[in-house]
């Protein structure tokens, strides 16, 4: 056996044949390997992600135990702390909510029709106020006729992680664009920022789940590392995939098309179902 992949975990097995012979059994079990290591990562780092901010709380808690009250100047900073430690552990047990829910209906019911346009209003709505310390320019272009089939709840999710990021990442005074267009018969969603940009090799694995470039500074940001993972996921069930382009020092394009059959064109609005 000459294994061409060094991922390719064999499994071998002898066992007696008649009664001068052997049978061997050979099985390929590199995906199943590969499946249980992806779960143990994945209990790893919801554990991490879950204990850190635990840790955090536990430590102000003990601080006020009833016999060492803390001295009144630490109460404020306590107290805002502890906040922020228990909203991150919120948004954390939402992301998993969201993507176990993807994960778990096997045939998605596409909705007659989802109004994006005012969808991305309101999403623009939400990004003004999110966008209040940094003080970004936020352009949305939005093609107010270009509707399309999926289900909403979904697209709703992928358009705002991505606005939310571009926001989240992009140093204050940046420029962002995000625009909704018809291109070649296709719905394409596309936000480009100036920000610091990011590195090839970080590209490729932005939408591994609690990926970060820099997982100290995406945490303060209150960033869970799910984010992406779950725009992959709602894209790839709308038969489509998210393009990521990115330039160090430059800034970076996330963008997704979502293909012709998912467009509408205000004429013929049928049920599509998808398994
Ligand atoms: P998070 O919840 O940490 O924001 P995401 O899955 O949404 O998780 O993003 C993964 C990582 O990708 C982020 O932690 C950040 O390092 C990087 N990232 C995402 N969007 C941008 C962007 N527009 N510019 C620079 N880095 C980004």
């Amino acid at each position: 056996l000459s294994p061409t992949s060094s991922n390719l975990v064999l499994e071998c097995k002898m066992m007696p044949y008649g009664k001068a012979q052997f049978l061997l059994i050979v099985r390929d079990i590199s995906q199943l390997k590969q499946l249980e290591q992806i779960r143990k990562d994945f209990v790893a780092n919801v554990s991490h992600e879950l204990r850190t901010p635990l840790t955090v709380l536990q430590g102000y808690l003990e601080m006020m135990d009833a016999d060492c009250q803390p001295p009144p100047a630490i109460w404020p900073k306590a107290h805002t702390v502890m906040l922020e430690q228990t909203r991150r552990m919120d948004s954390l047990v939402q992301q998993l909510l969201t993507l176990s829910r993807i994960e778990a209906a096997a045939r998605v019911q596409f909705e007659l029709e989802v109004d994006v346009p005012a969808m991305l209003h309101l999403i623009e709505h939400e990004a003004e106020t999110l966008n209040r310390e940094k003080q970004h320019q936020l352009h949305f272009n939005i093609d107010d006729s270009l509707k399309v089939t999926g289900v909403s709840e979904e697209l709703r999710s992928a358009f705002s992680n991505l606005v939310t990021n571009a926001i989240k990442y992009t140093p204050a005074n940046g420029i962002i664009h995000i625009s909704w267009q018809r291109e070649h018969q296709k719905a394409l969603f596309t936000v480009t920022d100036n920000g610091e940009g990011i590195a090839a090799n970080h590209v490729k694995r932005l939408t591994e789940r609690f990926y970060r470039v820099d997982q100290a500074r995406a945490r303060h940001t209150g960033g869970t590392g799910l984010g992406l993972a779950i725009v992959k996921h709602v894209l790839s069930r709308h038969n489509s995939q998210l393009m990521i382009f990115s330039e160090p020092g430059e800034g970076s394009t996330f963008s997704f098309a979502l293909p012709p059959e998912l467009v509408l064109n205000m004429q013929s609005t049928k049920r599509l179902s998808k398994p």
